[in-house]
């Protein structure tokens, strides 16, 4: 179970556990984001995994959309609301909705088990990471057991980029699906905050000002002149 969020990060995952499973379903959340065009992402990304690469699509199965919309109600941040992203006095940008991972994961683990499912796939980061202390390795490692104990069922959470900066995704994008797929997570996935697609850039779409545009456009100029 992948949790894909139509983003880079996700797709990338996705790929990595095509590669590896048999079986592979996928989750997402709509939460009241100022970035819901990621969720148009998602469909798009999916609909050319399986066009483009037909032995991956073969392994594809079902998309999952649960509505979070009470997250947008129990947080206040720049993602939810119409405000200026910037960082607080506890140095995280004001993007950050407390322990969305444990959310998103612990709901994941649910609907996994209820598909006979019994690894979640995401795309956390240690490296490169904002801030967010919820992608931690230790957070996500305690996780694993807490929802596998509580489930009493084991659930293996596998997160192939913890230890990747941004210009090592790119790297494996390339390693796993060449240059077709590093132009397919450039033209259809999309990370930018204030979801600005409006603006092509040659690492994607972007406002190229927020926090998620700056990492991802650094990482794809690093990878480039690597
Ligand atoms: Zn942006």
């Amino acid at each position: 179970m992948v949790l894909f969020s139509g983003g880079q990060d996700s797709t990338v995952c996705l790929v990595w556990a095509l590669q590896r499973f048999a079986h592979v379903e996928t989750i997402g959340f709509q939460y009241g984001q100022r970035h819901a065009v990621e969720l148009e992402c998602r469909t798009n990304v999916l609909e050319q995994l399986r066009k483009q690469f037909p032995k991956w699509g073969k392994r594809l199965s079902e998309d999952h959309l649960l509505d979070l919309s009470l997250l947008g109600q129990i947080s206040d941040t720049a993602l939810t609301d119409e405000r200026a992203i910037e960082m607080n006095d506890g140095g995280l940008p004001n993007t950050f909705v407390p322990g969305r991972n444990l959310l998103f994961l612990t709901f994941a683990g649910t609907v996994a088990y209820r598909r006979g499912l019994n690894v979640l796939v995401g795309g956390m980061c240690e490296t490169d990471f904002s801030g967010y202390p919820d992608c931690r390795d230790n957070t996500l490692k305690a996780l694993q057991v807490a929802i596998s104990l509580g489930l009493d069922a084991p659930m293996t959470i596998e997160t192939p980029l913890m230890w990747f900066d941004k210009a090592h995704t790119w790297r494996l994008t390339e390693t796993m699906g060449g240059e077709p797929l590093v132009e397919l997570v450039a033209e259809y996935t999309h990370s930018c905050y204030v979801g600005d697609r409006s603006r092509r850039h040659e690492w994607g779409y972007g406002c190229g000002l927020c926090p998620a545009c700056d990492l991802r456009r650094d990482g794809y100029n690093r990878w480039v002149h690597s």
